[in-house]
């Protein structure tokens, strides 16, 4: 178990398509438990494996972080006994309802919040680490953080929901954090 760095904005690997994870090795468990670990240590709320260098398609969510009203339901037996993450290997967004507009902000945009409209809904099918199914819908917070972290899987940034407009207005702050980004 390690905490690993952080790929900040402008790290190619932010950008780049991920492959699906297929049979659980020793190195996709740890890299699970490192994504976890780095997580609680930058108290985040979710990380997405191409934050840590792995184009993969694998997410963890801090599930503590969130109030128990925001789930709407949940399934399976990685999400029994109220843990305080969760691993999503493989995940679908199978459905997204609605709107919201809220602050939202990004470990690889340290010290950038911006207004991101999500959909108030979101429900992700998934498996564990294990192999066996995941189905988790939220509301809120949790609607919130499962589709910017399948975002990731996509090499999606939460900047690239900003209008035109916004986008522009943060074109210094942006270009800093990318030069940042690529020195590492
Ligand atoms: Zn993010």
């Amino acid at each position: 178990m390690a905490v690993r760095p952080i790929r900040i904005y402008g790290d190619p690997v932010l950008r780049e398509k991920t492959r699906p994870v297929g049979d659980t090795t020793a190195a996709l468990r740890l890299l699970a438990e490192d994504l976890v670990d780095t997580m609680f240590d930058a108290e985040g709320i979710g990380l997405a494996a191409p934050q840590v260098g792995e184009p993969v398609r694998m997410y963890v969510v801090n599930l503590g972080a969130i109030a128990p009203e925001l789930f709407l339901d949940r399934r399976g037996p990685s999400l029994d006994g109220e843990p305080e993450h969760l691993v999503l290997v493989n995940p679908r967004v199978v459905k997204r309802e609605g709107a919201q507009t809220g602050d939202e902000g990004c470990l690889s945009f340290p010290d950038l919040y911006e207004k991101v409209t999500r959909p108030e809904v979101v429900r992700i099918e998934a498996t564990d680490l294990e192999g066996r199914p995941v189905e988790i819908e939220g509301s809120g917070l949790l609607a919130r953080v499962l589709v910017h972290e399948y975002d990731h899987l996509e090499g999606v940034l939460f900047i690239d929901h900003l209008s035109k407009l916004r986008q522009q207005f943060l074109r210094g702050k942006l270009r800093k954090l990318k030069e940042s980004g690529q020195a590492v």
